[in-house]
Parts: C-alpha cells; structure tokens; sequence
C-alpha cells in the first residue's frame, strides 16, 4: 500500500550511494529527447561537473502531434547508457507501452510512466512486475486520489520502488505551459510514504522561473527536481522552448546548491 497510514516509514529508492526518498535532495536532468550521442555527451558532462547523479532523455516520446518527433527508440537508450556508463550517472527514460519495458530494462536504472500514461492501467501492472524503480508522473488532470491509485496499480503488483513527480496540471492559466501544484508536495508527503518529486520544466513550460519553482518544490519537502537541459535548445526536436542550455544549467545548479536545498 502506498499510504502513509499502511506504512509510516519513508520508502527510500537506493542505487549505490544515491538514495532517493532518504532525506536528501536529488536533481535529475538531461533533455527532452535523446538526440546523438553528442548531445548526450556534452550534456552529460555538464551534470557531472556539477554534481548531478541522475541523466535523463526520452527514447519513446508521446507527442501530441504524429507528425513530430517520436524518439529514437532503444537505439536512443543505448546511446544514453553508453554515455552515462562514461560519466558515472544514472539512467532514466520514459517507457509508453508494456512491450517495450522488458527492452528498454537493461539501459535504464529507472522507468518513468509518463503523465499521459498514468492511467494505462495495464502498463502500470507491467511495471508492477519489473525490477526496476518507477518514476511515475502525475496526470495532465489527475486529481491526488487517482494519482496515488495509479501508484497503487504498480505496488500492488509487487514493485514497490515507485517515485511520484508533480508535473503540472491542466488549468485556464495560459502563461505557463501546465499550473505547478506546489500544494501537491506536501499533501503526497503527507498522505504516502514514497518519495515525491517536481518537473520544473513540464509543469512552468518556461526557463525564466525555473529556479524560484524548484525552490519552492524542495522547500514544500520534494526529495527531487526534474529539468530539461539541451546543449543547443533552438535546434532541439522536442520541448524546444522550455529547455535551458548549459550555461544557463551551470547557473540553475549552482543558485540551488547556493539556497541549501540541494546537495
Ligand atoms: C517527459 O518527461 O519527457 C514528458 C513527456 O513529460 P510528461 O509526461 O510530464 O508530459
Ligand atoms: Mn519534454
């Protein structure tokens, strides 16, 4: 069960000496898509310098339109293993459909389930069956109940490694691209015992309040913030505007670790 009541106990999601839920604070970040291999490279250089731990890009991308992007699939995952092997980072990549889980498993330390993906009921008892934690993201109108239920799909298939990240919800508020709900922090805390953490880059759309947002999610009690990072956001083929390059990455890491939220 996910409830706080069935287990008062944090779940801590532990990979070697990075530990997700334990009290510290983790940031995970790379791009929106996987792209080439220098592109994960140059970006996986700049996590490392500044000390992120977790490498992030999508492989299998829901996009609203057919005619965009769709990813480069497990050729994509390959590229971003080889490169975090490389770097000493972890992986994690979102998987849309149950067939691919048990192909992407062995690039990945984590499998995400994205927001459009929450209630695919039979790929969270899919996921329910893997080794693997899941980072598992709030619904583009998901309400707490359904999103904790969604959990519960994973968990009561036997994984009990399940992470939940806010990503914003659907609302009339046209300047940013999703509203953050800040407020689900510290109700999720309160009500599950698994870690929770906040996609800055999904839920605003923007890059300009990125750090005041991730901020106020690891002050509400986040155990992690998610951003998108691209070496050369103009030309990228997915999320173009929303993602921040590596300068603009540098500062992001280095004004947060300067707030004492992170690291
Ligand atoms: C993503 O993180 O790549 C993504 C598509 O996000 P979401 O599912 O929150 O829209
Ligand atoms: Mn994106």
């Amino acid at each position: 069960r996910v409830s706080r009541q069935a287990q008062p106990e944090n779940t801590v999601i532990r990979f070697g000496d990075v530990e997700i839920g334990g009290g510290g604070t983790e940031l995970i970040a790379g791009p929106c898509s996987i792209e080439s291999w220098e592109q994960m490279r140059q970006t996986a250089e700049a996590l490392q310098e500044k000390g992120v731990r977790i490498i992030r890009g999508g492989a299998f991308k829901p996009r609203t339109s057919p005619y965009d992007f769709q990813g480069l699939g497990i050729d994509g995952l390959k590229m971003m293993k080889e490169v975090a092997d490389e770097y000493g980072l972890l992986t994690i990549s979102e998987v849309v459909t149950p067939a691919h889980l048990e192909a992407a498993a062995p690039y990945l330390d984590i499998i995400q389930i994205g927001a459009r993906n929450m209630q695919n009921f039979e790929l969270l008892k899919e996921a329910g069956m893997m080794k693997l934690p899941i980072l598992l993201k709030r619904g583009l109108a998901a309400t707490m109940e359904e999103f904790l239920m969604a959990a519960e799909y994973i968990v009561s298939r036997g994984n009990s490694q399940v992470m939940l990240i806010e990503r914003g919800i659907r609302t009339y508020e046209k300047w940013t691209r999703n509203t953050l709900d800040i407020s689900a922090v510290p109700i999720l805390k309160q009500e599950s015992h698994l870690p929770v953490l906040v996609d800055v880059s999904h839920s605003t759309g923007r890059k300009d309040i990125l750090l005041p947002c991730a901020k106020a999610a690891l002050a509400a009690g986040a155990d992690g913030v998610m951003v998108e990072v691209h070496p050369n956001p103009p030309e990228a083929w997915s999320d173009s505007e929303q993602q921040i390059d590596l300068a603009q990455f540098r500062s992001f890491a280095d004004q947060l670790m300067d707030s004492g939220l992170w690291n």
